[in-house]
């Protein structure tokens, strides 16, 4: 994988680009997404963004979201475009699996594979061209320096304002994350003055849900939820016929896992939720725990050291048995 710098020089030329990023999109994946098709528009390339999968509700609003092509739903067409694409860009995940059913059409494809991502471990050999930083933010940060840094300073506007902004405002945990550097508040300055309705944003991701999710968050609380102060952790598990019961939909979930850190003490919390195709865990950490080993080596995932996810094809109650008896060992470490 080359610098991304030597890669600027080819953007003067108009190029057919498809864009990708990771399976059930988060604000970040689509904002940095979106952020960088309304910037390469502007510089005359086709752009077409990727979805391998279906994505939240709640993202709908986003500038461009409804041009986005979801692999699962128009494989033809998908593919066809991957195979007419001369640039791929790669953005927030960095090993190809992540893009679920697309991997193999992304793995084959002969364009030019440029990577954008702020998580652990990349795939390098899978990218021509990329950059690849833990420490930042969120990816969508990442497309705001690839702007900057390749002298495009003028042409961000309010829609690439906007989706840059809605990643990073949700990677950061709203600017509360260590993460968010004084390059982060320097780059919201930036945005705001494009006239960025930041509030109007906040509204949309947070307060944009209907009642059942509110009722499903309070069943789960009190139905769903272990506090194991041994391991100062808590572990939730969502069956099936609870996400049946309350129509729970893409996104119903996210965040969810947050507010178990809110119990004073706990420096672990884990959530697994009973999808149709596997049952999906999310991992977060306070302090030196690193969740994203953690996934690593007992669920088949990976992610950052306060943030991560895993997988697993056991049922809902093998998959958390096997949490019960992982955590044993980790017991001096969360003390
Ligand atoms: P979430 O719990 O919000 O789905 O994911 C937390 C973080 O871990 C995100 O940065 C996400 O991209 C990453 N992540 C989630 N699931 C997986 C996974 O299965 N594998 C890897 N490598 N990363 C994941
Ligand atoms: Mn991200």
């Amino acid at each position: 994988m080359q610098p991304i710098q030597s890669f600027f020089s080819q953007l003067n030329i108009p190029k057919n680009i498809v864009i990708t990023a990771h399976q059930k999109p988060d604000g970040d994946a689509m904002g940095s997404s979106l952020g960088l098709l309304h910037f390469l528009t502007q510089l005359g390339h086709k752009v077409t963004y990727i979805s391998p999968t279906n994505w939240a509700d709640f993202l709908e609003w986003m500038p461009g979201a409804k041009e986005v092509v979801n692999y699962e739903k128009h494989k033809k067409e998908a593919t066809a475009l991957v195979n007419e694409a001369d640039i791929i860009f790669c953005l927030d995940f960095n090993i190809l699996h992540r893009v679920k059913y697309f991997e193999p059409v992304i793995r084959n494809a002969k364009a030019i594979k440029v990577l954008i991502d702020h998580h652990e471990f990349p795939e390098i050999a899978a990218f021509d061209y990329g950059i690849s930083l833990t420490s930042k933010s969120s990816t969508c940060e990442m497309v705001y320096d690839f702007i900057v840094d390749s002298g495009h300073d003028h042409l961000i506007n309010l829609d690439i304002a906007t989706c840059l902004y809605t990643g990073v405002m949700t990677d950061t945990g709203s600017f509360r994350f260590p993460s968010t550097t004084a390059s982060v508040h320097r780059m919201v300055a930036r945005l705001k003055e494009t006239g960025l309705q930041h509030s109007l944003i906040h509204d949309y991701m947070f307060d944009n849900f209907l009642e059942n999710r509110l009722r499903f968050m309070g069943h789960a609380f009190l139905h769903r939820m272990e506090v194991l102060y041994q391991y100062n952790t808590v572990v939730m598990s969502i069956p099936k016929k609870d996400l049946i019961k309350y129509d729970i939909k893409t996104g119903d979930t996210e965040g969810l896992v947050n507010w178990l850190l809110t119990i004073q003490g706990i420096k672990l919390a884990a959530i697994v939720i009973d999808r149709d195709e596997e049952r999906k865990w999310s991992f977060r950490s306070k302090g030196n725990f690193d969740v994203n080993i953690f996934a690593r080596l007992h669920f088949e995932g990976g992610g950052h050291k306060n943030a991560s996810g895993g997988r697993s094809s056991d049922t809902i109650e093998g998959t958390t048995a096997k949490f019960h008896e992982v955590i044993q060992q980790y017991e001096k470490e969360l003390n």
